[in-house]
């Protein structure tokens, strides 16, 4: 019988071994495909283009059982290393020391693959049955634009007629040791560049010009004149930041014809993205109106990035009740259920099943030096491997 890939650390150097900085692969889905044959998964191996953007390698894995239908979803592609003698150990080494392995993406994310793939060798080889299907969502662009990656990904699977029950995806949540934090929402993500259009003149005649920089200025302020919300049961209060203010302006003493400014705003689910918009305008207008003495109201235009990051939190119970009573079961500690942080793939998941996030300890990711404990990845090993167990078992309690 072939062996099946019960160490996480093993599971873990092959990945790291492969240089897989987006857009390239450089063998890591090879890799853990090679990893999941054993295990009676049919892998697919997607490649999706977009004009403008690099090719993207996928994997989706499947190992088909009757039952219930959970899906692990991550990415195998790391950010760069940077430069490489800033380390004190070769960044696509895998080498351990002193307890710990080394290298770019052992904790975000190529960590979170190899436990997972471990704790499903681990119940397998048990004997115990998988009563239901488990499959592998994996993409190779989730650091980079994110275009040729989970979002396609998702949506080739759904229209083979591949449908899920839940799913756990393998990112980083934990600030400090496993155990703190199981993510079970994000923030919604909004951003906008405002122009302003003044008139030109020169500056020791402001009166014959109108300076869009004041108005700018007036503008943004006015975006930030009181919060936008004190947060809600589940989230952090809504929080807008002024990114840049630009006026291309190389002269001091030419009043410009137009200024902008950008803007991102973390949002929770106090709002939608119309009432959100609708308030940011309503601001916009104050302040376009503030301090113009007897002219007109300023002329400004906002321009809308999209697409939006939506905010969403997952009422799952049968989900997160089973990851967190694996997390307590296995560390003895009583995981936060939280919203925080930036967005992530769970956003384009949570449109086709409920979603959490649990995963590594994130303190090293994108530095320097990243590395994981060893002892970490058996931790997150036996917590995925019970999870597996506990969720498959509540489902068919059902
Ligand atoms: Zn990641």
């Amino acid at each position: 019988m072939t062996r099946l890939p019960t160490d996480p650390a093993a599971n873990l150097a092959a990945l790291i071994q492969c240089p897989s900085v987006t857009p390239d692969d450089a063998g890591a889905l090879d890799a853990l495909s090679a990893m999941l044959a054993p295990l009676d998964f049919v892998c697919d191996r997607p490649v999706f283009s977009e004009p403008g953007t690099p090719d993207i390698d996928n994997l989706y894995a499947r190992r088909s059982g009757n039952g219930p239908h959970l899906m692990f979803a991550g990415h195998t592609d790391v950010v760069p290393p940077g430069d490489p003698d800033a380390w004190t150990h070769d960044p696509f080494g895998a080498s351990v020391s002193g307890g710990a392995m080394y290298g770019r993406g052992a904790v975000d994310m190529k960590g979170g693959i190899a436990c997972f793939v471990a704790a499903l060798a681990r119940v397998v080889e048990s004997g115990r049955p998988v009563p239901g299907s488990v499959s592998l969502l994996i993409t190779g662009d989730e650091e980079g634009p994110a275009i040729n990656g989970s979002v396609k990904l998702l949506k080739w699977a759904a229209e083979k007629g591949e449908s899920w029950d839940a799913c756990l995806l393998g990112e980083p949540t934990n600030p400090d040791a496993i155990g703190d934090m199981i993510k079970i929402g994000r923030r919604g993500s909004l951003s906008g560049t405002i122009i302003v259009e003044g008139t030109q003149g020169h500056v020791a005649y402001p009166h014959l010009a109108d300076n869009p920089v004041r108005s700018i200025v007036a503008l943004c302020a006015a975006l930030k004149a009181t919060p936008l919300d004190a947060g809600t049961d589940d989230f952090q209060p809504s929080n807008l930041e002024v990114t840049t203010i630009d006026t291309a302006n190389p002269a001091v003493n030419v009043i410009p014809a137009r200024a902008s400014a950008s803007f991102n705003v973390r949002f929770n689910d106090s709002w939608t993205e119309e009432t959100l918009k609708a308030e940011i305008m309503a601001r916009l207008a104050r302040g376009a109106a503030s301090g113009r003495d007897d002219r007109p109201p300023a002329r400004f235009g906002v321009d809308w990035k999209e697409p939006v990051s939506q905010v969403f939190l997952t009422r799952n119970e049968a989900l997160t009740g089973a990851l967190a009573a694996s997390v307590t079961a296995v560390t003895g500690r009583d995981p936060v259920l939280s919203t925080s942080g930036g967005t992530s793939d769970a956003r384009f998941i949570k449109d086709y099943c409920p979603v959490v996030e649990f995963g590594l300890v994130g303190k090293t990711m994108h530095m320097v030096d990243e590395h994981v404990a060893l002892a970490d990845l058996e931790t997150l090993t036996a917590i995925y491997a019970d999870f597996i167990i506990r969720w498959f078992a509540g489902k068919a309690g059902r």
